[in-house]
């Protein structure tokens, strides 16, 4: 069985196939999901989704490029998701300073916010970090102890080394099957099975092969191939160990 850990189902990209799309990942071998919240809006149909599918579990956030736009008053909002029911994380939540759609104040303040409401909750945080790993470190070690898992990972060596020594759980998807992307697989392979997860981050980051078409989360299989490949392991052996980490890490029942 596979888990993915990181899925967008409740995206407009699924909403006319989204069962049809469900059933070819189980189909795959897809056990369980983990949707995950992006804004307000998607934390709650994160939660609907959740409710409608047994397989699929929640995760409430919002994320880093909605920064700007978020309100004092939606705080007590994402409060409210969390406490329901098959809602195992908060994320994605963290710092973007490719894009930089919010500034980096406002995505700092929002970032802080919400690890404080993890704490309060007793739940693990998804990261989503890109260009900003010194920053992120930062705001994640002044609120150590942490349970959280780094997300669709795209670091260096030193900042694997940095999330590992605080016990973080590193998650890669299926971008790592790019021909370019060897500096990728490198980390893949620096990463202790505990420690790795996959995820598809559906709709995004189709495998090589299906680039600019439509992720889903049928497609985990790939990236468990390439896995096998890199760590030299037979592909029972990178889904069982993954499994087992989602499964402690989300606390999934
Ligand atoms: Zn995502």
């Amino acid at each position: 069985m596979l888990i993915d850990t990181h899925c967008h189902l409740d995206f407009a990209q699924f909403s006319e196939d989204r069962s049809a799309v469900i059933r070819r990942a189980e189909d795959a071998g897809v056990g369980y999901f983990v949707n995950i919240g992006a804004t307000l809006d998607s934390s709650a149909a994160s939660c609907e989704l959740a409710a409608q599918y047994p397989e699929i579990y929640a995760s409430v956030g919002v994320h880093p490029h909605d920064a700007d736009g978020f309100k004092e008053e939606d705080l007590a909002k994402i409060k409210e998701l969390a406490v329901k029911d098959k809602v195992v994380a908060i994320g994605e939540i963290g710092l973007d300073y490719f894009r930089n759609l919010s500034s980096p104040e406002n995505q700092e303040r929002l970032f802080a916010s919400l690890i404080e409401v993890a704490k309060d909750m007793s739940l693990p945080l998804v990261v989503h970090t890109r260009q900003a790993e010194e920053q992120t470190l930062k705001i994640l070690k002044a609120a150590m102890p942490l349970r959280a898992v780094v997300h669709c990972f795209s670091g260096d060596e030193n900042f694997l080394k940095e999330c590992l020594a605080l016990g973080f759980f590193i998650s890669f998807t299926c971008n790592i099957t790019y021909k370019k992307a060897q500096a990728l697989r490198d980390m893949v392979e620096s990463t202790p099975l505990d420690k790795l997860m996959l995820e598809t981050d559906a709709p995004y980051l189709s495998p090589e092969g299906f680039r600019g078409k439509r992720n889903e989360p049928a497609q985990i299989k790939l990236l468990a191939e390439e896995v096998s490949r890199i760590k030299g392991i037979s592909f029972e052996e990178v889904a069982e160990r993954t499994t087992e980490n989602a499964k402690l890490f989300f606390k999934l029942k």
